[in-house]
């Protein structure tokens, strides 16, 4: 702020706090013109027995000249006028209504021509307090028409000199109060501005910084469900989702299937040509399960070399279309690696909860994992589904009533 002018040393921030502060001012820009305009009217009563001999004058300049242009102003203020024309526009009405008095000053005979300078008083009070002019402009003006009427009066040779110097210092001392008045209303609403930016500009910091940390906990939250070898669900999620799965199961009574696929020979593929090419191998196997699966489904890293996927509303039948398609694309595909091309084979179990069984999703665990025992013992790269018939080890189910 630089401290006479008061004016902000950045342009753009200037310009700001001028379109700012004429939208707060406004409505009382709008009081401000309207009550001008009602006052310049009534002391139409005083010309009458003030300035009888300069009252049609009075008239002409009251109700042809100011009150005319300061209602114009004022139904500008409504209009789309940008606030860079209406406060030079609103300076010059404000001139014209000071040079009318001015006018009909010179124009009367006493006791007008020594009384009417406080109407002139009460136009600065206007342009420092009431208008809501920058802090230069007022000055400027108010100034302006002290010196006016002091250079017309004085050679117009109107009033006496006691009057003259009465009237002079009433408009210094008045000039003076103003200039204070309004340097210290601006330099205020100038400060308030600041502060208000700066209030803002550190709320919006502080939205950004919670946006980021929203957006790092959620990422945090993705990265912690996943597996980090192959980017499949890990164990952990899987059964978050399992016991959700197994609520809608049991609201619905829609089928929920469970497939448990194992590598075939997997440490023989580790011993042979690595472990880092086993991991790649692991690598290779999820993006394959994961290019299959739907988005209802979850596939998840279930250990090692083990893999689980969830399907909800899936029954046994669907479940082992989808089995063997995993199966035929792994089996089928040949591994690109450092050390060649690799190809393996692996075992599936697959198992469901039908609909009506009051059944855990240890049972389904359970079940596939049966099943995949036997696709292992049945000699491997095999598909075993799971049936009450065929598991050894029966688990006991209570039936929903
Ligand atoms: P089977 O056909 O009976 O399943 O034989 P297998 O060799 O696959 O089974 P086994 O349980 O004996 O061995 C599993 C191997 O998987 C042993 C372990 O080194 C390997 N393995 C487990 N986790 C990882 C891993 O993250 N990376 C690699 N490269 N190997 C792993
Ligand atoms: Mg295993
Ligand atoms: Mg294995």
């Amino acid at each position: 702020m630089r401290p006479f002018t008061l004016v902000f040393r950045d342009e753009t921030l200037e310009k700001e706090f001028q379109k700012v502060c004429f939208e707060t001012n406004l409505p009382q820009i709008r009081v401000c013109l309207a009550l001008g305009f009602l006052l310049y009217a009534l002391f139409g009563i005083l010309d009458h027995w003030i300035i009888p001999d300069a009252e049609r004058l009075a008239w002409i300049i009251r109700y042809a000249g100011v009150c005319p242009l300061l209602a114009v102003v004022f139904f500008l203020t409504y209009l789309d006028v940008r606030h860079q024309y209406l406060y030079p526009l609103m300076a010059f009405a404000g001139l014209i209504a000071a040079v009318g008095i001015i006018v009909m000053i010179l124009g009367a005979g006493a006791p007008g021509s020594y009384l009417y300078y406080a109407g002139l008083l009460l136009c600065l009070m206007f342009f420092y307090a009431f208008f809501r002019l920058p802090f230069t402009t007022a000055t400027a003006l108010s100034w302006g028409i002290f010196l006016l009427y002091e250079f017309l009066v004085v050679r117009a040779d109107s009033i006496s000199f006691p009057v003259l110097v009465n009237n002079t210092f009433f408009f210094i001392a008045f000039n003076i109060t103003g200039m204070s008045a309004a340097y210290s209303l601006e330099r205020h609403m100038r400060r308030d501005f600041m502060q208000r930016r700066k209030i803002r500009e550190q709320t919006e910091r502080l939205e950004t910084a919670l946006q980021e940390v929203e957006k790092s906990r959620q990422e945090a939250e993705e990265i912690a469900k996943l597996d980090p070898l192959t980017g499949l669900y890990n164990r952990r999620y899987f059964f978050a989702v399992a016991e959700r799965e197994l609520a809608r199961y049991r609201r619905y009574r829609h089928s929920l299937s469970l497939i448990m696929i194992d590598l075939d020979h997997f440490k023989l593929v580790n011993d042979t040509y690595g472990h880092f090419i086993g991991d790649q191998v692991l690598q290779a196997l999820a993006a394959a399960i994961g290019g299959l699966m739907r988005q209802a489904d979850t596939p998840c890293r279930y250990g090692g070399e083990e893999f689980a996927i969830l399907m909800p509303e899936t029954d046994l039948a669907a479940a082992e279309t989808l089995g063997r398609r995993i199966k035929q694309t792994i089996e089928s595909a040949e591994i690109e690696t450092r050390k060649g091309a690799i190809k393996v084979t692996l075992s599936m179990g697959i198992a469901s909860l039908d609909g009506v069984e009051n059944a855990g999703i240890e049972h389904l665990v359970d079940r596939a994992d049966h099943a995949l025992y036997e696709a292992k013992y049945s000699g491997r790269s095999e598909i075993k589904i799971w049936d009450k018939t065929s598991a050894g080890t029966q688990l006991e189910l209570i039936p929903l009533s």
